[in-house]
């Protein structure tokens, strides 16, 4: 099975090739943790994942190997520790748990290594060093800079001219730059800082720039050369092109040979940011939602697709997911087809073509009206066929009864009219209790009265 990806370095889709098939690595930017993840940080994670579980499906469970990191010490998390009142570590353990929890929530499995960029800040001034020893970095009284000039690769995966990197480059505010597209590996404590967010180094007190530390913890726990890496479009330039800098002028090594990225989830047409302060966090959305909603529809668009997220757009995931859970509901009863079923070959070609999760979905559907015009015999296989296909995008793994009966919303409303009901026997309403468990029975709901109360399942 062939994986093409299409590869920022190249610009084209490439055919996918491990440097090594027994341990195929991948990382991933993750998130800086100073207040809650809106649904548009949940993309590169989402998008991540199932790339993990094709390598995993191709190379092997145990041949895979995926990180993402965590962002917990930057100007962000300094300033809301300092307006809240609270140290760097509990504001950043207690955004980086609720990201934890909200990804799973999302079906996000666990990563193999989650580096803490606090936790590797030693492995980041050993880079620093050898990049200063290797004259590709200086000294300033604002930090350690590295000096753009002297990487003539610089520049090979944003494609910008030079006047654009300047530009960019210009956020960077050191006031000592040699030259003006020089960027800060090591910032200087500034006075007043809180002492949790100060480390010694041999360019005196401070913390590291943000680009350092991807480049140190992907090489502490991937090494030096790794065959994929990914995040938002955003990043390209700077993050990006920096993390390559820094990571083959220290370490004389390809960083990573397909550089992934996905493109930006918007609102009403403009982009989700806590800047412009549109953002429809996770946490919010899940008490609407399932997570197995958010995460379909997600995967709606192309991951390099601009994706509008709106109210229509979880409505219509949900509906899909209703019509595929009903599918999977009337073969309940079918038996295992007694050997390992692989996912249908043309859900597979979608999957492999550049993640085209759009043409995967379809192909789930077609398989879904399939199976409910298929005969019982057939059922084993195709139950089979769309429970391995749903795995593959981190879809349809739970119980059909369950996700007809765990409808948040609608349950709330059932347990109201169970509840009715009840109530209505106890006044002697016989007719209305009797009028509630025939529409109840109408859209497929049966009440099974008890010793102990009353109950209701969908049948
Ligand atoms: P941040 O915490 O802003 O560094 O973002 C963490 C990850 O989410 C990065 O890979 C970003 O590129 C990505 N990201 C941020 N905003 C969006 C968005 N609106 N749509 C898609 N990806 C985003
Ligand atoms: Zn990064």
């Amino acid at each position: 099975m062939r994986i093409r990806l299409t590869n920022t370095l190249s610009r084209e889709k490439e055919t996918f090739v491990p440097i090594n098939e027994q341990r195929v690595t991948m990382y991933t930017c993750g998130p800086t943790v100073y207040a809650p993840a809106h649904i548009g940080n949940a993309r590169p994670a989402v998008v991540s994942d199932v790339l993990v579980r094709l390598l995993q499906h191709v190379y092997g469970r145990a041949a895979v190997v995926y990180a993402t990191n965590i962002t917990d010490i930057d100007d962000k998390i300094i300033s809301a520790a300092v307006e809240g009142g609270r140290s760097i570590s509990e504001v950043s353990a207690t955004f980086a748990n609720l990201y934890r929890r909200n990804l799973a929530a999302l079906g996000v499995a666990a990563p193999n290594h989650v580096p803490h960029a606090t936790a590797h800040i030693d492995d980041m001034i050993d880079m620093m060093k050898v990049l200063e020893a290797r004259g590709h970095a200086y000294p300033t009284p604002s930090g350690l800079l590295f000096h753009v000039p002297s990487d003539p690769d610089y520049g090979k995966l944003s494609g910008r001219d030079r006047d654009e990197m300047i530009a960019g480059a210009r956020v960077d505010v050191a006031a000592d730059k040699r030259d003006p597209a020089d960027f800060s590996l090591w910032k200087a404590a500034k006075p007043g800082e809180p002492a949790d967010a100060v480390w010694d180094s041999p360019w005196g007190p401070g913390r590291p720039g943000w680009h350092i530390e991807c480049s140190a913890m992907a090489k502490a726990v991937l090494g030096e050369t790794i065959d994929i890496h990914l995040g938002g479009i955003d990043l390209v330039f700077p993050h990006h092109e920096n993390e390559i800098a820094q990571s083959e002028c220290a370490n004389g090594a390809p960083f990573a040979n397909y550089w992934l990225h996905n493109g930006f989830l918007s609102m009403d047409a403009e982009k989700m940011s806590k800047s412009l302060g549109n953002v429809r966090t996770i946490d919010e959305l899940l008490k609407h939602h399932r997570g197995e909603t958010l995460r379909l529809a997600l995967l709606s668009a192309h991951y390099r697709q601009p994706l509008d997220w709106t109210d229509g757009l979880i409505a219509q995931s949900k509906a899909t997911l209703d019509r595929l859970y009903n599918a999977l509901r009337r073969m309940r009863d079918a038996d295992s087809p007694g050997e390992e079923i692989a996912p249908p070959a043309a859900f597979l070609e979608a999957i492999c073509d550049d993640l085209n999760t759009p043409q995967a979905l379809a192909e789930l559907s077609a398989l879904a009206t399939e199976a409910n015009k298929a005969k019982p015999a057939d059922w084993p296989r195709l139950k089979a066929e769309l429970v391995s296909a749903g795995a593959l995008l981190g879809l349809l793994q739970a119980d059909p009864d369950d996700w007809a009966r765990g409808d948040k919303d609608d349950a709330a409303r059932i347990d109201a009219l169970v509840a009715e009901r009840i109530a209505a026997r106890k006044g002697k309403d016989f007719a209305r209790a009797d009028a509630i468990r025939a529409d109840l029975a109408a859209e497929g709901v049966e009440i099974m009265d008890g010793p102990d109360g009353s109950t209701w399942r969908r049948v």
